[in-house]
């Protein structure tokens, strides 16, 4: 078995989930007490949000970089970085360790092609939603149509994203929110939805929502165990 190392924090919400899912397919798949061989870096997600809301991602891109060589000279034979957003600095995550870095927005495009979809709304931070690094991927390599919200309410999907999820606050007004954000997608043409921000599995699970919901952070999750069980 390989070593996956993940980059977590962003927020801390979200990387209990990877560790829980990482750890539940490999038992799942190997049986018995096997369990992930795994490296978490975990970040102070803090300075990270203001230096994102401050658009210095330069800054980011300095810390995570030195969170992924931390991975990998700890031994780690990947790097998986466990937040949507955060893949703006991708190119420059991979390029600065020898290990692979998988992008989050691979399993998750696949995935979606293999149901057949191709016109998908897309749930995220504003970042994500707003600029090319995520959606021009899933375009240009899935061959996908990316809907997002209207402005009014890709604020709300963020509001909600910093103010409360990445708090570990669950509100049920909130749900009813992305549930009516859902239906405005599906009116627009959407076919499916893609949960592009790694807390929102904590607040909208498939039984909410009329349309089929691919959830970036248990698709890249499972990403990382075939990574690790790959022959
Ligand atoms: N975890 C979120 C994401 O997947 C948002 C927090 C962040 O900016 O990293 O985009």
């Amino acid at each position: 078995m390989k070593t996956i190392g993940l980059i977590g924090g962003m927020s801390w919400e979200s990387s209990l989930e990877y560790y829980r899912i990482i750890n539940a397919a490999v038992r799942e798949r190997l049986g018995g007490l096997h369990s992930a061989q795994c490296l978490l870096y975990s970040v102070d997600f803090a300075p990270i949000a203001e230096l994102q809301h401050a658009e210095n991602w330069a800054a980011t891109a300095a810390i995570l970089i030195d969170a992924a060589q931390r991975l990998e000279r700890g031994g780690a034979d990947c790097v998986v970085l466990g937040t949507n957003t955060m893949h703006k600095v991708a190119d420059q995550l991979a390029a600065s360790v020898a290990i692979p870095l998988l992008h989050i927005a691979d399993p998750t495009g696949s995935a979606v092609r293999a149901q057949g979809h191709t016109r998908v709304g897309l749930l995220a931070t504003r970042f994500t939603m707003e600029q090319d690094f995520y959606v021009e991927r899933l375009r240009s390599r899935y061959g996908l149509d990316v809907l997002t919200p209207s402005a009014a309410d890709r604020a709300t999907v963020h509001r909600i994203i910093y103010d409360e999820l990445c708090l570990g606050q669950i509100r049920p007004e909130s749900r009813q929110q992305y549930q009516a954000i859902i239906g405005r997608l599906a009116a627009a043409g959407a076919g499916a939805i893609i949960l592009g921000c790694t807390e929102i599995d904590l607040l909208i699970k498939q039984a909410d929502s009329p349309l089929p919901l691919f959830d970036t952070t248990r698709l890249h999750a499972l990403a990382a165990v075939d990574f690790a069980l790959e022959r």
